[in-house]
């Protein structure tokens, strides 16, 4: 069975691949699909068997190919007004509309309609699909896949085609998000020194992000090296927090949110490390008042930086392929910095706008479905050379 990039764009947005729901449906269509064609596939899955990584190698199996990277899932569609089914292609005005279409099924949607081409082009190295599930939710899936991949799959270069309108995108900010519970102790506020407040240890916290953020711009914000990012240094933010029952209670409980975005030459790990003995100094301080006080930190997620390599194989790839020669980075994270953790030279380059990606309406243009394919289409010719 053979499908357009549109008819394949189709057939993927049909899945309700939402994080939150079981990505195994569409990776059941798309083993099933290149089986058909001959070509055997490879899943990794999560430890519940819920969901599941694929990955498939189309052509000679030798090393210098290189790697497709898609995520399959998307974002939720809840409360957002959208104008027809999100989960149904709808074609309007060159554009098609529909979760995903933009990120990222079509990058995807594209190398699949490809593969019986690819078998027919005489590949001299190989490409290879890599599909990921929860890229969404803090780049969960894809490390699994690379660990798997790295020692039987030497690629000269990993495209992830998350939307960049077709641009050459070597280097994003990394992520990392924490969750932070302060345990207080509560006595009445008029005996305060008898107490612990959650929220007085939590706003100490909290303001430990606002100074920290306040050097990292004085150290790095006039770094040449930064000069694309806005802004051009290491942002904290706290973005939820929730704490206390009683204006006259020191409160028992405080919980907050972290969000740190970390310049790719910087290690998010160090931030955590800093922020730990921040908070070891602050529970030691709890600890003399109220030994059953403390603080307790949980990793949500952890996303390196995407970081520009000097002559790197991927870039000098689809800058060829491109004609792009300009500097781009992006303001999101991929799972780009994952590929480079797994030795791979990596870039970030595929078809839409970030601008719809996550929002009501979400489309993708005619005009960059068709760039996608013709991009593919000559890394295909490039691999047969
Ligand atoms: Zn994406």
């Amino acid at each position: 069975m053979r499908y357009t990039a549109k008819e394949m764009l189709s057939k993927l947005v049909a899945f309700d691949s939402i994080s939150s729901n079981s990505n195994l449906p569409l990776i059941e269509f798309v083993e099933s699909y290149l089986e058909s064609l001959g070509v055997s596939s490879q899943r990794v899955p999560n430890a519940e068997g819920t969901k599941s990584n694929l990955w498939a190698t189309i052509g000679p199996d030798c090393a210098g190919g290189v790697i497709l990277s898609g995520h399959t899932d998307v974002v939720p569609v809840e409360g957002q007004p959208w104008d027809t089914d999100p989960f149904v292609v709808t074609e309007k005005d060159g554009r098609l509309y529909g979760r995903g279409t933009a990120d990222m099924k079509a990058f995807s949607a594209i190398a699949l309609s490809l593969v019986p081409e690819m078998l027919e082009a005489g590949l001299k190295r190989p490409v290879h699909l890599a599909l990921s599930y929860d890229e969404e939710v803090g780049c969960l899936g894809a490390p699994l896949m690379i660990e798997d991949m790295a020692p039987k799959v030497k690629a000269e270069a990993v495209i992830v085609g998350e939307p960049t309108m077709m641009q050459v995108v070597s280097s994003h900010k990394g992520v990392l998000g924490l969750e932070t519970h302060v345990r207080g102790y509560e006595v009445h506020s008029s005996l305060v020194h008898t107490g612990v407040s959650a929220v007085h240890i939590a706003a100490r916290l909290v303001l430990w992000h606002e100074e920290t953020m306040a050097k990292n711009r004085a150290r790095t914000e006039h770094l040449p090296e930064n000069e694309l990012f806005n802004p051009p240094y290491t942002t904290l933010h706290c973005g939820m927090i929730k704490g206390g029952t009683a204006d006259n209670i020191t409160a028992k409980d405080c919980a907050f949110s972290t969000d740190i975005r970390t310049l790719p030459s910087e290690d998010a790990g160090e931030y955590l490390e800093a922020y730990r003995a921040y908070v070891a100094e602050l529970e030691a301080e709890m600890q003399t008042i109220q030994p059953s006080t403390g603080i307790d930190i949980k990793v949500g997620c952890l996303v390196p930086g995407c970081r520009r390599e000097t002559d790197g194989a991927a870039e000098r790839l689809v800058r060829q392929l491109t004609g792009d020669n300009a500097e781009h980075v992006v303001a999101y994270g991929t799972e780009a910095g994952q590929f480079q953790d797994g030795g791979y030279s990596t870039i970030v380059c595929g078809p839409g706008d970030i601008a719809q990606a996550h929002a009501a309406n979400e489309f993708l243009s005619l005009q960059q479905l068709e760039a996608g394919v013709q991009f593919q289409r000559r890394l295909i010719e490039h691999l047969s050379r």
